[in-house]
């Protein structure tokens, strides 16, 4: 299954995204942890990308179409896949449904005050890019990464005023993707109204539509 997950940040769609990949099998891409990859190679695109990163900015459509298609080619993509804050803008749809096709696209939709509030609480690895929150989903050691043991920190946009700010031009980019996905008939809208949902709640409501035995 060919799956993309659309969210704007703190729906929780790397959460859900990595949960899907062990029931379904099929690999969980986040383009964020691409970037970081070819960053950590240090190759010319790879400095290209930290620089964007150190400033916390968007990649172009072109740097993440480049890495995407060297992604699709590995082998354990044959079956499927879902993508992760991919794609972002109308053009990087475009250019992706000149490579594969898409089964289900799903769309997050969790009410501003909850992102608001989840995101001013998030922590992050810097290294690793792993996720904690100061209340919901906290490391096993306070301010260390349980995954690579490096420091963990808050990121400078996700303060009230940088969030609110992300908030909006989330939704100015992903509208347009949003209506695009509608048109063809395989946009699925999954709502989250409560702060406090287990991941595993809207994991199985997910699996409900997409008609599949867990
Ligand atoms: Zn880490």
């Amino acid at each position: 299954m060919k799956i993309i997950m659309i969210g704007a940040p703190g729906t929780g769609k790397g959460t859900y995204a990595s949960r899907l990949e062990k029931i379904l099998g099929t690999p969980h891409i986040s383009t964020g942890e691409l970037c970081r990859e070819e960053a950590a190679k240090g190759t010319e695109l790879g400095k290209k990308i930290k620089e964007i990163m150190d400033r916390g900015g968007f990649q172009s459509d072109e740097i993440i179409m480049e890495m995407i298609k060297k992604r699709l080619k590995k082998e354990d993509c044959k079956n499927g896949f879902i993508f992760d804050g991919f794609p972002r803008t109308l053009k990087q749809a475009q250019e992706l449904e000149k490579i594969t096709t898409i089964d289900h696209v799903i769309n997050l939709v969790v009410p501003d005050w909850i992102l608001i509030k989840r995101l001013s609480l998030r922590i992050s690895c810097k290294n690793c890019g792993e996720i904690y929150n100061l209340v919901y989903l906290k490391p096993k050691k306070e301010g260390i990464c349980d995954k690579c043991g490096k420091k963990l920190i808050q990121r400078k946009d996700e303060t009230s005023e940088g969030i609110k700010m992300r908030l909006k031009e989330y939704e100015k980019k992903t509208k347009p993707l949003i209506e695009y996905y509608k048109n063809k008939s395989i946009l699925i809208n999954i709502s989250n109204n409560k702060i406090e949902t287990p991941p595993k709640v809207v994991v199985d409501k997910i699996l409900e539509i997409l008609g599949v035995k867990k």
